[in-house]
């Protein structure tokens, strides 16, 4: 089956290429107004978010259970994998159309947000670093078939600290041989590959940017033992494990680039994977603003609606603030990726912004709810349960600092 974007009858094996309209085309000028296409995309998400996900999003939280068929569904529609090059059977569009996609997802849940969008990041590394036959060996399959694939960098002993990471890579022949333990995998059970780094060298003073490979690795490798799903305190549906590899062994045609490239490849792959974690923060954050407005409308004390309380408006305001500012920042730091730009000030700035004020936003909406807020048949604790990963996942809050501070302190250095 082919994925398409409904309504627009977008495919992409058609031979005719799908029309790759960028808001972040050199020369485009500045606008804020989005184009035909992007409206539907942006259309087509919402309305899946509306009717098919919000529906049935507290149901997938209470029981954990992997929402398949709603993945199914977004694959269908094309709202999943967007970025896959046109060469390799996807419809190779912008990080910007895949922001928008993004936020609407989100706002319908994010849980199913993140295991949509944890399938762009154990691609981002084979887009970025993977040679034509790796891509479309790995990424077309993708498109024929919904599928998913896994990131697997972090660890039990090292999460922020990338380069602290144990696992083994030994080269034997025409393969290498895998060791170790990764933690926190997204889609982790679910996925048909994954990216995975591993240290090639084992001479402590070898540099990160040498000492590391990026492989990927079939998931049904003997050897590979998935371990439970985690069970976490929000985006409950998303599916988190640790993973084990023992003696897994990888042919070398699928090393990326070569032995050593992989620290850069792995890191890489945040600047055009943090746009989209900021949308999802932005959708989130939209959607409790949403419930909170509305609940404040309904909601009377003193013999008026709660809204009318000028405190409860003003934190509605503030909130509003929030939501149109990250989403800003959402959209800079995918239209630098789309200008071809290095966007890696940008997007920490986003992911670090977007993670903070989904927080915020979301703990507020719970606040104007009162009792209710803290109760499960109402929708905003899920909101503030799912909010609190995305100021950890991808970098945590205090590394997006870190990596602001030493753009924005180099430039003055350079
Ligand atoms: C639900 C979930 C899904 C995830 N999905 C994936 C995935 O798909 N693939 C993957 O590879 N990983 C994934 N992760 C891992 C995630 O990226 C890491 O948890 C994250 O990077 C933080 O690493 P850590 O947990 O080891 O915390 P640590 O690195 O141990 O950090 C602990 C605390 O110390 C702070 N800290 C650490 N170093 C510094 C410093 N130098 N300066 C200031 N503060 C510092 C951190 O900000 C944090 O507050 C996931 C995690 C979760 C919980």
């Amino acid at each position: 089956m082919l994925q398409t974007i409904a309504g627009l009858g977008w495919r992409s094996h058609s031979g005719k290429p799908a029309q790759n309209v960028h808001a972040g085309k050199p020369g485009a000028g500045f606008s804020f107004e989005l184009t035909d296409e992007q409206k539907e995309f942006q259309a087509t998400a919402r309305k899946f978010a509306l009717e098919e996900i919000i529906p049935v999003a507290a149901q997938y939280d209470k029981t954990g259970e992997y929402p398949l068929p709603l993945i199914k569904r977004a694959w269908e529609l094309g709202l999943i994998n967007s970025h896959i090059p046109e060469s390799c059977g996807g419809l190779g569009l912008g990080s910007f159309e895949a922001c928008l996609i993004t936020e609407e997802l989100a706002y319908g849940c994010t849980g199913v947000q993140t295991a949509i969008e944890a399938n762009s990041l154990g691609q981002m590394p084979v887009i970025i670093a993977g040679n034509e036959q790796q891509q479309k060996k790995y990424l077309g399959r993708m498109t024929e078939e919904p599928m998913m694939c896994a990131y697997c960098v972090t660890e039990p002993g090292a999460g922020s600290d990338v380069a602290g990471i144990k696992t083994k890579a030994e080269k034997k022949g025409d393969e290498y041989i895998i060791n170790g333990q990764k933690m926190w995998i997204t889609n982790g059970g679910k996925a048909n590959w994954y990216f995975l780094l591993a240290r090639s060298n084992p001479d402590p003073k070898v540099p990160a940017s040498k000492a590391f490979t990026g492989f990927i690795v079939e998931a049904d490798s003997p050897g590979i033992q998935i371990g439970r799903k985690e069970m976490n305190m929000g985006q409950r549906c998303s599916d988190t494990r640790g993973i084990v590899f023992e003696d897994v062994r990888v042919p070398k045609e699928n090393v990326l680039i070569a032995e050593g490239a992989g620290f850069k490849i792995a890191m890489g792959a945040f600047d055009k994977t943090r746009p989209p974690v900021a949308a999802g923060a932005v959708g989130l954050a939209k959607r409790a603003l949403d419930e909170a407005t509305k609940y404040a409308l309904e909601r009377k004390t003193f013999g008026k609606a709660i809204v009318e309380h000028q405190a409860v408006s003003f934190m509605l305001a503030e909130m509003a603030m929030k939501v149109e500012l990250a989403r800003m920042a959402y959209q800079r730091a995918a239209w630098e990726v789309d200008a071809g730009r290095r966007n890696t000030y940008y997007a920490s700035i986003a992911k670090a912004f977007a993670g903070d004020i989904a927080n915020q936003v979301a703990t507020d909406a719970v606040q104007i709810f009162g009792g209710n807020g803290f109760n499960t048949e109402y929708p905003v604790e899920k909101l503030m349960r799912d909010a609190k990963i995305y100021q950890i996942y991808e970098g945590t809050a205090q590394i997006q600092r870190m990596i602001i501070a030493r753009e924005h302190v180099g430039k003055f250095k350079a």
